[in-house]
């Protein structure tokens, strides 16, 4: 919003509505909202259930505790407070647009089907009542309805997507964190985040998190000076093999929105110019990771059921048997007696987070192996992933079984045997979160690898029919 047009809209303070963007840096709905001149009311609202925006899980909930109290800490420090409201956004924002006599409200888009619907309704209704109501590009490089083929049709294959993203010129540099806010001196009723209950307490399983995480603002941009410093050349080499630091390790603190990709995005590429080779193609190759995540969005825009709905519609004749529950239960407590698999899934557990190669592998083998549909893998990972992400969880989902865009074939079955001799060679991933590794009290392997395998494949043949 200019100067100008931000002079057009009527008295009042601003509501700044905070969702997935938990920081202060490269925020344009909070530059917005300084820029208009009038008072700041910063929110959060807690939406559970009403709007059909899906709750989160359990340990992105841990995640966001922190978070939301590491943002009201930064808003403090610049003279400011965030307000903490739980209900449907809708009625909570418009509520308290009447209560404040707000002026304007600005936030930071989403791009899930419920979501958007939300904040169409209150654009909706604000701009009906003579409010200011304004949403701004601050999660995403390239918003989905900007990135299109030729004929004006929808990317279904990453790598022109890819290339079409990259057409189109450096994206935007980040903008600054304010130096200070006009907070609204008025007394607006807060929640207080404790009563939330996002944070487990009997038990308590979250002691893993908190060792492998700091979330919030700050903990993104150090785990981002940390990579680009430190793992950044070995990232082409390495990214790949679990037991080495060679990724970014940023997933969550994107999916919150504690840094934005435009700030990871530069600093990436500013790495880049006039790197060695080798630094160089690492960069590159990052860069492009981060088009996953954008190409997972345009996705989700364009199939807000990506979570629950096949992408290729072929893949509804698969013939899932009924799950088996105690392959279920191995497969979740890692106790598979594959160590890969095994290890990923405790590591998942332990510390909410899994390495990628490790995810493609555990979800192929309850997928393929364990002939589980890979909406129950989705789930689980929905609920115990710090970065669990609407549009990143269900796109990897689908990748893997196959039904997704631009996905693995179904006929590619990961080996976690030989995917272990590869990638983990050492075994010092599968000891890291495997102590029983080596002794009689590890598991033995619930399948035979080569017989299940030739049983999804026989199952496969129901969907190439179908096709
Ligand atoms: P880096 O390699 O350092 O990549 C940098 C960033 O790029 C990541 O932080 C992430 O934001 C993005 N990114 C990287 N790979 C992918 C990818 N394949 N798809 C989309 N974005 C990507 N990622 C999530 O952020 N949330 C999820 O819920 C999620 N679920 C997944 C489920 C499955 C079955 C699979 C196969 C992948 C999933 N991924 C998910 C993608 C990927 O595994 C993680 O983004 C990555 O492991 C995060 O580690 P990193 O930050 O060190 O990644």
């Amino acid at each position: 919003m200019t100067a100008r047009e931000a002079n057009d809209s009527p008295d009042g303070p601003t509501i700044l509505w905070f969702r997935d963007d938990l920081r202060l840096a490269d925020n344009p709905a909070l530059q917005a909202a300084v820029e208009r001149g009038e008072p700041i009311v910063a929110v959060y609202v807690l939406d559970e259930e009403s709007s059909g925006i899906r709750p989160l899980g359990a340990a992105s909930k841990w995640w966001l505790h922190d978070s939301l109290l590491a943002l009201s800490v930064s808003l403090e420090e610049i003279g400011g407070g965030l307000v903490l409201r739980r209900g449907p956004a809708a009625a909570v924002i418009l509520s308290l647009v009447a209560e404040t006599g707000a002026g304007a409200v600005v936030w930071n888009r989403r791009y899930g089907g419920a979501e958007r619907a939300v904040d169409t309704e209150i654009k909706q209704a604000a701009t009906d009542a003579g409010i200011d109501a304004r949403s701004f590009q601050g999660s995403l490089l390239h918003e989905p309805w900007t990135v299109t083929t030729q004929q004006g049709g929808n990317y279904s294959v990453f790598t022109p997507f890819w290339r079409a993203c990259v057409a189109k010129g450096e994206p935007r540099h980040p903008l600054p964190s304010p130096d200070a806010i006009t907070p609204f001196d008025d007394a607006v009723a807060s929640d207080e985040l404790t009563s939330w209950a996002l944070r487990p307490t009997s038990p308590d399983w979250a002691g893993g998190l908190s060792d492998a995480w700091t979330p919030g603002e700050h903990g993104a941009i150090e785990r981002l000076a940390f990579f680009i410093e430190q793992t950044l050349d070995d990232y082409a080499e390495h990214r790949d093999e679990p037991a080495v630091l060679a990724t970014s390790n940023l997933s969550p603190h994107l999916r919150f929105g504690e840094v934005s990709p435009f700030t990871v995005y530069h600093a990436a590429e500013q790495a880049r110019r006039g790197a060695s080779a080798r630094r160089a193609t690492s960069a590159t190759k990052f860069l492009a990771e981060i088009g996953w995540r954008e190409f997972s969005y345009n996705l989700l825009f364009h199939n807000p059921e990506l979570a629950t709905r096949n992408f290729r519609p072929e893949f509804d004749a698969f013939p899932w048997p009924e799950p088996d529950a105690r392959a279920l239960r191995a497969w979740q407590r890692g106790e598979t007696g594959f160590p890969l698999v095994d290890a990923g899934m405790r590591q998942l557990w332990k510390t909410g987070y899994m390495h990628n190669r490790v995810r493609m592998i555990a979800a192929s083998f309850l997928i393929k192996n364990l002939m589980i549909d890979w909406r129950i893998g989705e789930e689980w990972f929905w609920d115990t992933l710090v970065d669990a992400d609407p549009a990143s969880n269900a796109a990897g989902w689908q990748w893997v079984a196959g039904s997704g865009a631009d996905a693995s074939p179904y006929f590619r079955v990961f080996n976690p045997e030989l995917q272990q001799k590869k990638f983990d060679p050492t075994g010092d991933y599968a000891h890291e979160f495997i102590p029983e590794l080596g002794t009689a009290a590890y598991p033995r392997q619930i399948v035979d690898l080569g017989e299940t395998r030739q049983a999804a494949l026989a199952a496969f043949e129901a969907v190439k029919r179908g096709a």
